[in-house]
């Protein structure tokens, strides 16, 4: 094993957390929650295990956590199913697996994972991914698993709110935005890791945005935009309004800001959110480079948050800078 720095960052979703919706008990919850997904993904790292490896424990673990918008707890479509999307990416070879529109996967990272290794495609979709996780023998669970009060809670109000507007329809970009006031924020997971063989991976999984329309799907299952892993760069995962993330190639530009204009991780995050909310969008970024220097900006109020770099405690953020 070599002496290189190794380490991991997550996210758990961006948007308008503000203190007096998140009481200081969920709060307490989320903050645990990020701890114990940070510490799962980096033991994984600690003895020595695979990046790739890392990311699919990281987000598993916020997959089976009701507070995250991926797994049990994800957001509903304009139907009232959770349709689930996931991918994950190999910095080293630039192998990639992503599926979109489940329904019946507890935990549609590993799918996605599945798809990067026994696979020659990069994505598979609803039924067809379904039938592939069937054939690998993955267990089936009902669509209400991934179904929480609070999310219908948060579909009925969605629809409220639409139904209020429709004599004064939004712009079209403005739809999806309008209907996810819900609790103001994306909630989507996501992971990026550095193991001690210095190879980067990332990976992304979501139930994407309230009452989206039936077959939607966003910027985290897309390689290149929601999530992106190059060994010669750095490995991200995407959260926020999807459609700008798709729009604006979010995950590439910001690997190319780095590789053709030789720019720093944080200086290429930064950029890239730039140049996506200069279209409209809000969201942000969790991101980590062959040295383990990490990047998180974002440019909503909060995105729950975490990270741990070899030598360094497990750290959680909530807010913008925390001191
Ligand atoms: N980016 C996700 C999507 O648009 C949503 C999120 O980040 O929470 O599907």
């Amino acid at each position: 094993m070599s002496n290189l720095p190794f380490g991991l960052v997550i996210h758990g979703g961006a948007g308008v957390i503000v203190r007096p919706e998140l009481t200081p008990e969920l709060e307490t919850q989320y903050r645990t929650a990020l701890a114990e997904t940070v510490d799962t993904g980096y033991a994984v790292l600690e003895r020595g295990g695979s990046c790739l490896d890392a990311v699919v424990a990281a987000i598993k673990v916020m997959e089976d956590s009701p507070l995250f918008n991926a797994g049990h707890g994800a957001v509903m479509n304009a139907e009232g199913v959770c349709e689930l999307d996931a991918s994950i990416m190999d910095g080293r070879t630039l192998d990639a697996g992503a599926v979109a529109g489940l329904q019946h996967i507890r935990n549609p990272i590993a799918l996605a994972r599945d798809v990067l290794e026994r696979t020659p495609h990069v994505m598979l979709i609803g039924g067809g991914a379904e039938a592939f996780a069937w054939q690998l023998g993955y267990e089936f669970v009902p669509n209400q698993y991934f179904q929480t009060d609070r999310r219908r809670r948060q579909l009925a109000l969605a629809r409220e709110l639409e139904h209020r507007t429709a004599a004064h329809p939004l712009p079209r970009h403005e739809r999806v935005t309008f209907a996810t006031v819900d609790d103001n924020k994306y909630g989507t997971v996501g992971c990026a890791a550095l193991d001690r063989a210095g190879n980067l991976a990332a990976g992304t999984s979501t139930g994407g945005m309230t009452n989206k329309q039936y077959g939607r799907v966003g910027d985290s299952p897309i390689i290149g935009a929601g999530t992106y892993a190059k060994n010669a760069t750095c490995a991200l995962s995407a959260t926020g309004h999807g459609e700008f993330f798709i729009r604006s190639v979010f995950g590439h530009n910001v690997s190319a800001l780095m590789e053709y204009k030789g720019l720093s991780l944080q200086d290429a995050a930064t950029e890239a959110v730039r140049q996506m909310a200069e279209l409209g969008g809000t969201g942000g970024l969790v991101a980590i480079d062959r040295q383990g220097r990490i990047a998180m900006p974002f440019n909503t109020p909060g995105m729950y948050r975490g990270s741990r770099v070899a030598g360094g405690p497990t750290e959680v953020s909530v807010f913008g800078p925390e001191a």
